[in-house]
């Protein structure tokens, strides 16, 4: 019998490795993982039938391989009719750590970026009504659309500013990276007690109100006031 160590040769070839443009540079980004944060705006959490002062935002993930970069086209997934645009703030890790205090928390910070949670509402509905993990939901390919990262060191830490969508034009969803129930720094703290976070993490924050359908030929206008604007067009 022979065991063979992580750095032996590998049976298949490995996977393309993630990797998110960073404003500015050549060089990317490389992603370990994607968590992403449920109900982070009091408007979005009603919308969704939900009570923000009864349930508190929660943690759900994405696969690193569900990003789309570079503004490459969003191909419409299988298995849905009902597939929901949720424009959210981006945040890259370049430190980790458990337990990591609020008050040190925006220091493992990278840079930030647009993103969108792309969402099969009508699977996510019916999983949610079965008791069962939202994964087919929320983890299909390409469901993680996110623009180049902006660093830290450009942009600083947005704390508040206007974030919008709009889809052909028409306004769909608005809000203020203020209304976040959890700030970054929170997100990073809370997490952190769950996981154990590191380099190369991604954090989606979290949608504002007014999720809504798309369909083959929208195109997806994103924005966050301070970090950028990210164009998809569904296919
Ligand atoms: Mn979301």
């Amino acid at each position: 019998m022979t065991i063979s160590g992580p750095t032996a040769a590998l049976v298949i070839p490995a996977p393309a490795p993630v990797t998110l443009p960073v404003d500015g540079t050549t060089a990317r980004f490389p992603v370990r993982r994607v968590y992403c944060v449920g109900r982070n705006y009091a408007a979005h959490a009603v919308e969704m039938g939900h009570d923000p002062d009864k349930e508190p935002p929660f943690f759900f993930q994405k696969n690193p391989s569900n990003l789309l970069s570079d503004g490459q086209d969003f191909p419409y997934p299988p298995r849905t009719e009902d597939l929901h645009h949720e424009v959210e703030l981006v945040v890259a890790l370049a430190g980790g750590g458990r337990d990591v205090p609020v008050g040190q928390a925006l220091d493992l910070v990278y840079g930030y970026g647009v993103g969108l949670d792309m969402t099969r509402r009508d699977q996510q509905a019916a999983l949610k009504k079965a008791g069962r993990p939202w994964e087919a939901g929320k983890a299909f390919e390409h469901s993680a659309p996110c623009g180049p990262l902006m660093p830290v060191a450009q942009i600083g830490h947005p704390a508040q500013g206007a974030i919008w969508l709009k889809v052909n034009g028409d306004l769909r969803q608005e809000g203020d990276v203020n209304q976040m129930l959890w700030k970054t720094a929170e997100i990073i703290a809370e997490l952190s007690t769950l996981y154990e976070l590191a380099p190369g993490d991604v954090i989606m924050t979290g949608t504002p109100a007014g999720v809504g359908p798309v369909r083959r030929g929208d195109v997806m206008h994103a924005h966050i006031a301070g970090v950028g604007d990210l164009m998809i067009t569904v296919v």
